[in-house]
């Protein structure tokens, strides 16, 4: 594999020819065109090459926008277990979390995702701020970050909790109480420069089955603390991620009106229908589910062996009621170094997405959610020039996106398994 950042792409005109492009939009392939980036961009696409233009044969490759992943941990390298987590939080150098955050993000755009959405750092403060920042600048390559530094959840409702009482222990999480607090709090988020604001609404996964086959769980805040935090996020013109896994904490991300629903393990049908309504999407996170899932019924008990089944049903409902399902994998809950975020393509099938409706997840409905619509996402004239390309048809079997053979981002080459001239 080789992996360069190559500034000077950016101000030559580069000519990308490919037997297939996808257009994610109509679903069809537009055959045997020719890309044309210049600053960066996407300039036109047609069938010439401008004179002088470097020129990039992909072959018999579809090309297809860059992949966008709307929930990811950089700062976190697997929490299977409660030790993984107290082990980062407790005993690792912030130096060392903040270099393992340099990797994951390399690995997550050499698999293809040129654009990513990272909600919380678990106690790793504003680390993904700075880590955005130096992508920004070029100082370390990495999909362009919308990042939320803490998540917010009230005293005692996420570890590290019950360690000694007159030692002070870091949190994963920024603690703030009562709706007073929970304003500075989201003001002060903001102030360091975070994207989103990621609340923990309900304890999860939930400690009870419901009798109608669904997962319930306390609510994290009063509905006035909430209210506070996501109605303060909106007037500063931020948005709001809801961590939400039970029907409790489903409902009241609802009425509070966040943009995203993360996980949604418990969404029961006329909750679906008024996500739909107000335009809330999931964020289903199914990789993670499935990586979890056998190591916490042994340690959390047997709702982890519930979850998957009703988390299907919950997709099922959101299909039906036309919930825009944005593409997401929760990477960091599993170690970046063992499961590409690609994975995610195949849970959305098997949960009854079309091969197309996923990549869309991942591309135009992830843009849509981020604000970034005709910025990335798809590829057309005045777009950003994020491009992948992959041997076989994701059209028909999305498990070939698996193995993105090539990797540009803002007109700059960073991976290319195939000799170019
Ligand atoms: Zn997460």
């Amino acid at each position: 594999m080789t992996t360069e950042i190559s500034p000077s792409d950016s101000d030559r005109s580069i000519a990308i020819r490919a037997a297939r492009i996808l257009d994610v939009h109509t679903g069809r392939y537009e055959t045997n065109q020719v890309l044309v980036i210049e600053g960066g961009r996407v300039k036109a696409i047609g069938n010439s090459v401008p004179p002088d233009a470097r020129v990039i044969d992909l072959g018999d490759r579809v090309v297809m926008p860059g992949l966008i992943d709307a929930h990811t941990h950089i700062l976190i390298q697997g929490t299977l277990t409660i030790p993984d987590f107290e082990h980062q939080l407790l005993e690792e150098y912030p130096a060392h979390r903040v270099v393992r955050a340099v990797r994951a993000v390399r690995i997550a755009l050499e698999h293809g995702f040129t654009t990513m959405r990272d909600l919380e750092t678990e106690g790793a403060g504003y680390d993904d701020v700075a880590i955005r920042d130096a992508i920004r600048e070029g100082v370390i390559v990495g999909p362009r970050l919308q990042v939320s530094g803490w998540a917010l959840s009230p005293t005692g409702s996420y570890p590290i909790t019950h360690f000694r009482p007159d030692w002070q222990f870091p949190s994963g999480v920024g603690i703030c109480d009562g709706p007073d607090e929970c304003r500075v709090t989201v003001r002060r988020q903001l102030s360091y420069g975070v994207d989103w604001i990621k609340v923990y609404v309900n304890r999860g996964p939930g400690e009870r089955p419901t009798s109608d086959g669904y997962i319930d769980s306390a609510p994290n805040w009063t509905r006035e603390e909430l209210d506070a935090i996501v109605s303060e996020a909106h007037a500063r013109g931020a948005r709001v991620a809801a961590h939400a896994t039970s029907d409790t904490g489903v409902r009241m991300s609802i009425d509070a009106g966040v943009e995203s629903i993360e996980h949604g393990y418990s969404i029961r049908p006329e909750a679906a229908r008024e996500m739909a309504d107000r335009g809330i999407v999931l964020c289903p996170t199914l990789t993670a589910t499935d990586y979890m899932a056998p190591p916490r019924i042994a340690e959390r008990g047997p709702i982890w062996g519930e979850v998957q089944r009703v988390q299907r049903r919950s997709v099922e409902n959101c299909l039906a009621a036309g919930v825009k399902i944005a593409f997401g994998t929760d990477a960091g809950g599993f170690p970046w170094t063992e499961i590409n975020q690609a994975n995610e393509f195949r849970h959305l099938v098997a949960h009854g997405l079309s091969p197309l409706d996923a990549i869309r997840s991942a591309t135009i409905v992830a843009a849509d959610v981020l604000g970034l619509t005709g910025v990335v996402g798809a590829i057309r004239p005045g777009s950003q020039a994020d491009l992948i390309a992959v041997t076989g048809d994701p059209l028909e079997d999305v498990s070939c996106l698996m193995n993105v053979a090539f990797v540009m981002q803002n007109g700059a080459v960073v991976k290319d398994l195939a000799a170019t001239t």
